[in-house]
């Protein structure tokens, strides 16, 4: 069928999906070694307690400088590492990352300061072991599960099997804290928010993007700011680049900000100094 739509049009398509099949192969190749080798990184993201301007918490976020590929997106990576068990490896580096920073920043900035990681589904289906060994980690450094907000998706509890569901459980049982992600892209069921008691709702950067006053994302974004309230979570906004955005999400209540307009993701020592700066 492809032969028909002409000679350049056949050609230049089945190339660039070769050419996207080979890159992924070669991402998955490089990506076993990315980590031995130094090349992964764990950026920070302030987040900030909107009333009081301060930065109570940061979220975690995998960086890949690839030699030769240059700077490669978790966009694209994380879903290669996902396709394998090296997501667990990955996964587990993260948080130890994360919790060495959340130490030492609770000890010298913060009582309370938590870090938040990312927990993708695959995650959770391809963790046979439980989470004994966060614990220990957690333990190691003397803190408390509350220091930690792991970041799930909408799509993790749709899942029916119980065993998955039970692993969110284990999570909270260890006093960890839970936040929904992207919140307002996928079912955004309210069922979900009473049923799994989740602690933090994220409004998705495609809602903050587009809110003015008398838009729609306005006014979508207030009725999640109400409902999520009256469930008693908190709300932290994603994808803050404006003043404008940040003075309206604030005006309807929203708890948290995070974006561009407080901080890009950055390593572990400039938030660190940032900190010394704001706090
Ligand atoms: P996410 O968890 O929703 O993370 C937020 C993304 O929005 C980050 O992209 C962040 O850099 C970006 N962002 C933050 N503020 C702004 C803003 O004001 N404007 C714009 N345009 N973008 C903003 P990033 O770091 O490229 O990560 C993409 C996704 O990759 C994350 O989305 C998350 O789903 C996944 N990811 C990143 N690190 C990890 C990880 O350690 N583990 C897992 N499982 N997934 C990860
Ligand atoms: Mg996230
Ligand atoms: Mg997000
Ligand atoms: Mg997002």
């Amino acid at each position: 069928a492809a032969k028909r739509l002409g000679g350049n049009t056949f050609h230049y398509y089945s190339h660039t999906l070769q050419e996207s099949a080979t890159r992924r192969m070669r991402l998955d190749t490089d990506l076993r070694s990315a980590l031995e080798n130094q090349q992964l990184a764990v950026h920070y993201q302030p987040i900030v307690h909107l009333s009081s301007g301060k930065i109570q918490k940061a979220e975690a976020l995998v960086r890949w400088q690839h030699p030769t590929l240059g700077f490669v997106s978790p966009a694209e990576f994380i879903p290669v590492a996902e396709a394998s068990a090296l997501i667990i490896k990955i996964g587990d580096w993260v948080f130890q990352q994360a919790i060495m920073l959340a130490a030492q920043l609770r000890a010298v900035h913060d009582a309370d300061f938590q870090v938040s990681v990312n927990v993708s589904p695959v995650q959770f289906r391809l963790n046979r072991e439980g989470w004994q060994h966060w614990a220990e980690h957690l333990a190691r450094l003397k803190l408390p599960g509350k220091t930690v907000a792991v970041e799930i998706t909408e799509g993790l509890l749709m899942e029916s099997r119980d065993e998955i569901l039970n692993q969110l459980l284990l999570l909270r049982d260890m006093g960890m804290q839970v936040a929904l992600d992207d919140f307002g892209t996928g079912y955004s069921s309210l069922a979900y928010l009473q049923k799994f008691d989740i602690d933090y709702l994220k409004i998705d950067r495609a809602f903050v993007q587009n809110i003015s006053s008398g838009s729609s994302e306005l006014s979508l974004c207030e009725a999640m700011i109400v409902m999520a309230h009256k469930l008693g979570l908190k709300v932290i906004a994603e994808g803050i680049e404006t003043e404008e955005q940040c003075n309206m999400l604030r005006s309807i209540g929203c708890d948290y900000g995070q974006g561009f307009l407080f901080s890009r993701p950055i390593p572990a020592n400039d938030l660190y100094e940032l900190l010394g700066r704001t706090l």
